[in-house]
């Protein structure tokens, strides 16, 4: 358990020294970048690592394991993030613990969200993902946050909206009562190292400001959950608001 807690608030406090380095490259501060620890590899004494270690936005993949760590660690300080797929008839039993839905990748999922959240009354009762570091300044964060996820190089094994299908998308989703569509996310392309990556969140970020541009007021839509353990510094350069960071965290652990 020791070795656990010192390995992780050292890897914890690398990964946080290179957010902040890459955040001044891109004009802006470590503080600035949030950031998502991705759990979905590692069991119970991390997860009690990162939350002792002041890390509190944990990220899982799979809807089933997030249900389950949230009722786990119901007693700590956690705010979970859904980064993978969800399902139709996993949406209600997902709402009341998420506090970000990352990857919201058809119309058919928003409308169910939309819709369940309605039915679940999820408006005010979330956890504010938006509070900054003196715990003031509460952002609006009444109803479910969502982030589209873009498929951004069009690779046919990946998930999401392609890019062109995203703007025309923006009025029928100012008619969402119930989300709160707060940006967009993507995974860089599997193939064609670092370069590729750097392209494909440069192209996240030119869409984000499209959108933003056109934006109906009602609609905050300015976050960018782009890069992992491998491509995070890169992703921040090109404007990240969200890292989602895994093995990094973990490195000579698992
Ligand atoms: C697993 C996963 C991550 C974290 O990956 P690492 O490379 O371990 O940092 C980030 N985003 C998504 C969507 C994932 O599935």
């Amino acid at each position: 358990m020791p070795d656990i807690s010192a390995r992780i608030g050292k890897n914890l406090s690398l990964v946080r020294q290179r957010i902040a380095t890459a955040a001044m490259r891109s004009g802006r501060r470590g503080e600035d970048i949030k950031l998502v620890a991705v759990t979905k590899y590692v069991g119970k004494a991390e997860i009690e690592a990162l939350v002792a270690a002041g890390c509190s936005d944990l990220g899982e993949s799979r809807p089933q394991q997030l249900w389950q760590r949230a009722e786990e660690f119901a007693d700590l300080p956690i705010r979970w993030h859904l980064i993978g797929h969800l399902q139709r008839n996993k949406v209600r039993r997902t709402l009341p613990l998420a506090t970000m839905i990352h990857s919201a990748d058809s119309v058919r999922i928003i409308k169910a969200i939309e819709e369940t959240a309605a039915e679940l009354g999820r408006r005010g009762d979330c956890p504010d993902f938006h509070v900054n570091e003196n715990g003031t300044v509460p952002f609006r964060q009444r109803r479910v946050s969502l982030l589209l996820e873009v498929n951004t190089s069009g690779e046919t094994a990946k998930g999401g909206f392609l890019a062109p299908e995203v703007e025309p998308l923006l009025p029928e989703l100012a008619q969402f009562e119930n989300v709160d569509i707060r940006g967009l996310m993507c995974m860089a392309s599997l193939e064609g190292g670092l370069e590729a990556a750097r392209r494909d969140f440069a192209a996240l970020r030119k869409l984000r400001d499209r959108m933003l541009a056109h934006c109906p007021p009602e609609i905050v839509f300015d976050e960018l959950s782009m890069g992992m353990s491998g491509d995070y510094e890169i992703a921040i350069e090109e404007g990240a608001t969200i890292v989602r960071i895994g093995s990094a965290l973990f490195e000579g652990m698992v």
